[in-house]
């Protein structure tokens, strides 16, 4: 799944740095995110376009390898960038209004775990590269840092023809850590995007400069990082999996029942209502089987499994699903990837491990 990078480890605590010039940058616009030979660009090589020696970066997360645990590096001054931290949000965020179209193209997500499904089960997956960390690896250090643009300086920047933009939601069965940065850096580059005045006063924010957090210097309001919670459930009944399709146009794959928790309830309960509400069907014996970031959508999945109670007959939610059915262990096919739990509770149910 996207947050498996082991022997790499994912540090998402916010610390007030500034960029040095091998880390790397987190560049995204309606095209996607920049790579350059298959990674973000390091800071050196993106501020060598002349429309990108004065944009703001902020920092965003690091990866560092399983055995350091060592405290981030301190910050330097190679650039000017440490202003991103007490610039005005509205003002550093030029470079999010030519990225409007992708972020608003980003799916909800109940819509990608459809995708998530997207091959009509997961008898057997392929295996994943067996180097994918190595990229990162082989920079040969501790730790790799990686920066959010915040500023572009112009958003007609031009692009050099060495490199390319990808659409973050692509990179989901690239070789780890890519699909977890660019996960992380879209939910990241979002909120900054769309977080950028006050909401009680309408005032513009500014970065805080300890946490991540933007702040209003009227009414002293605080914002964090918003994450959506949803919950999976893969229902079983003796040798069958409940899969459904949502009933929307383009929605050709089965998933398992999803859906967001709602104000005032626990993931368990959200569970047994989603499945409710869109099969008509009661669960017992749920059982956590884990979560994941699904940076995409911005949301934080937890995955469930659980068992039918009582009755096996499907009353369609025709609203929100086309079809809903009992497959049979043996039915499942293939799947090409088990980058979501979506896919990963599908193929564990396939294997006769669920
Ligand atoms: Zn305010």
């Amino acid at each position: 799944m996207i947050q498996d990078v082991a022997p790499l480890r994912f540090d998402n605590a916010f610390i007030p740095a500034s960029p040095a010039v091998d880390d790397l940058v987190l560049d995204l616009s309606a095209d996607g995110l920049l790579l350059l030979n298959g990674l973000p660009p390091t800071v050196e090589a993106w501020r060598k376009s002349p429309a990108r020696q004065n944009a703001a970066l902020l920092y965003a997360f690091r990866l560092t390898t399983e055995e350091d645990a060592s405290p981030p590096r301190p910050a330097s001054d190679t650039f000017r960038t440490a202003s991103a931290v007490a610039c005005s949000a509205s003002e550093a965020s030029d470079t999010a209004r030519e990225t409007e179209k992708g972020i608003a193209d980003l799916p909800l997500p109940a819509r990608e775990t459809e995708k998530d499904a997207a091959a009509p089960g997961c008898a057997s997956a392929p295996a994943r590269e067996t180097d994918a960390p190595s990229a990162l690896l082989r920079r040969e250090r501790p730790e790799t840092r990686f920066f959010l643009v915040l500023r572009a300086g112009d958003s007609d920047a031009p692009t050099p023809d060495s490199w390319r933009r990808v659409a973050p939601r692509d990179l989901r069965t690239a070789p780890a850590p890519l699909p977890l940065v660019a996960a992380t850096a879209a939910h990241l580059f979002r909120w900054y995007d769309t977080t950028r005045f006050c909401p009680r006063c309408a005032s513009p924010l500014k970065h805080a400069e300890k946490e991540r957090a933007l702040a209003c210097p009227s009414c002293g309001h605080i914002l964090y990082p918003v994450i959506a919670p949803c919950v999976i459930v893969a229902v079983t009944h003796e040798d069958r999996l409940l899969l459904t399709r949502y009933a929307r146009p383009g929605a050709k794959h089965l998933v398992l029942v999803a859906g967001f928790i709602e104000i005032g309830e626990t993931a368990e309960q959200a569970a047994a209502r989603e499945v409710m509400e869109e099969t008509g069907l009661r669960i017992k014996n749920l059982r956590y089987q884990g979560s994941q970031p699904w940076g995409f959508s911005g949301s934080l999945v937890s995955a469930f499994s659980a068992e039918l109670d009582g009755p096996d007959t499907i009353r369609l939610d025709t609203s929100e699903l086309a079809e809903a059915r009992w497959v049979r262990r043996a039915d499942i096919p293939p799947c090409p990837a088990l980058d979501s739990f979506t896919m990963h509770l599908i193929h564990r149910f396939a294997r006769g491990e669920l």
